[in-house]
Order: structure tokens, then sequence, then C-alpha cells
């Protein structure tokens, strides 16, 4: 596995692949990596000749009261894990390279970054397209792959590659859970021991939703009101939003008869995590 801390590096790394047609999958990350990382890496080997994983994070899409300071990170387990997980290259730039002085172009998927944590986060998502836009610019993956528990991000990058005619095809790959069911992220290592089991009602409150909906409910208010008493009966969540969206639009919609995303961010203490699910009445 090859380490490149320089875009000329990964470049010149990649050269050989990209000139004898090997097929390339990609897989960025903020590193401080868990199973669900490993997930998108196992898929990516599956699916190419070579695999890049990018390790970085990136301060453009944090706020100025947000985590970037304190964000989780492990190089050396990182890399283990990588190496093992049979990746090929490794990209972790720092800051300066990502975003040298006079830097001033960004890239901003205009609707679909709009609500949802677009709402919550702003600049969130111009900050995610343009530094994946550039991961593309210098990778040059035929495919990378992206996780959805990122659901709206999912959904950007899949529109910023359309709308740029970037010549990649964006992979979704399935949420991976904690055997109790909490989603996997990084974040997780914030939760005290309370928290942990606060945090389950998040994916608690989502599979309610499902059943209800797998029940006959349609109507996306009860669902909601359903997913926000769940919520309000644990003391330690504090509900940031919740999104009952068009799975492709992410435009709320009133009645649940087509593929819906039900999405949610809480706080759990000063921790801030997402879920969601895909209802298909
Ligand atoms: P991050 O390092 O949090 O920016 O995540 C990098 C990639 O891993 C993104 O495409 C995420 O959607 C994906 N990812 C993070 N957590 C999970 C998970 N629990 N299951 C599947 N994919 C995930």
């Amino acid at each position: 596995m090859k380490v490149c801390r320089t875009i000329g590096e990964i470049r010149a790394a990649l050269a050989p692949v990209h000139l004898s047609g090997r097929s390339v999958g990609f897989v960025p990350t903020m590193g401080y990596l868990h199973a669900g990382h490993l997930s998108l890496v196992e898929r990516a080997r599956a699916e190419n000749e070579a695999t890049v994983v990018s390790i970085f994070v990136n301060p453009t899409q944090f706020g100025p009261e947000e985590d970037f300071a304190r964000y989780p990170r492990d190089e050396p387990r990182d890399l283990a894990l990588c190496d093992e997980a049979g990746v090929n290259f490794v990209f972790t730039p720092d800051a300066a390279e990502m975003y040298p002085p006079g830097f001033q172009t960004y890239v901003d998927v205009t609707g679909l970054s709009q609500g949802l944590c677009g709402a919550s986060r702003p600049g969130h998502f111009r900050g995610v397209a343009t530094v994946v836009a550039k991961l593309f610019a210098i990778v040059q993956p035929r495919r990378a792959y992206f996780g959805e528990k990122d659901a709206q991000q999912l959904r950007v990058i899949r529109r910023l590659a359309q709308d740029l005619n970037l010549p990649v095809t964006v992979v979704p790959v399935p949420i991976i859970r904690e055997p109790d069911g909490l989603a996997m992220s990084s974040r997780n290592v914030y939760l005290n021991a309370e928290e942990r089991r606060a945090a389950l009602v998040l994916y608690r409150s989502l599979l309610v939703a499902r059943d209800l909906v797998r029940s006959g409910e349609q109507n996306a208010a009860a669902v909601a009101e359903a997913i926000r008493a769940l919520i309000a009966a644990e003391p330690l969540a504090r509900l940031d939003y919740l999104a009952i969206v068009d799975d492709e639009t992410l435009a709320p919609v009133e009645r649940i008869d087509q593929p819906t995303l039900i999405a949610l961010a809480v706080f759990i203490g000063r921790t801030r995590l997402i879920d969601n699910v895909l209802v298909n009445p």
C-alpha cells in the first residue's frame, strides 16, 4: 500500500494505473475508520482493479462552531486498517495542500443542499461538494463509493457528478450498524456510556416509523408525530431536524406513497448524530 501526502505524489502513483486502463475505485473519508468505511472499501475492491482511500478532515465543510478541531484522528490505526483491507493507495493531504493561498473556487449544488443537514449546517455541502470535486479531479476514479448513512451527501454528490459531466459512477453503499442498531460513525466516540445508550433513540424511532408505514400509515404528519414523541421521551436527546422527503428530490412529502426518505439529526448531549431509513410503501 502506498501512502501519498501531496497531489503530485498521488498523481504520479496513479499514472501507470490510468495509463494501463485499469479501473480505480475511490473511497473518500475523513478517517477514524470503522466498519462502515471498510464496507465501502470492500465494495470498491470487489468492483475495481485498484482501490484508493482518501483521509482528509476537510475544514471547509465544518461551521465555525463545529467540531473540526476535535474531530477524532488516528492516522497509524487508519493506515493499518487500510493495509489490512487491501487498499492500494491512501491519499492523505494536509489542509494547505488542498487549499493553498489564493484558493477561491467552490462548487455549490444549489437545490439538494438546502434542506435537512444543509439547513442546520450552512455551507456544509458547499465544502463537501468542493472537496469531492477536487478529489475526483486528483484521483480520477471510475467509481466512487458513498455511504447511505449520509443520505443527502450521496444525493448531492450524484448531482454534482451528473451536472459537471464527471466521468465517475457514484455507488451507494448501505448503512453499517452496531449490533444494537446505532449507525456506525466516527463521532460515536464522543458519546459517554449514558449518551451511547440514549443514542439508540435515533434508529429505534426510525424503525417505529418504518413499521407504521408498513402497516399502512401514509400520513407523513402522523409518522413525524410518532418519531417526535419518541425523541422527546429521551431526556438526553434533542431533535435537530426530522425530514420526511421524496427519495430523489428531498422535497417534503405529505403522503408517503412513493419511495420516501425519513431522515433525522439528533443532538445527544453535545454530539450531533444523523440516521435515516428509506420506506417504499
Ligand atoms: P466520513 O469519514 O464520516 O466522512 O465518511 C466517509 C464515507 O463513509 C461516507 O461516504 C459515509 O457515508 C460513509 N459512512 C460513514 N459511516 C457509515 C456507515 N455506518 N455505514 C456505511 N457508510 C458509512
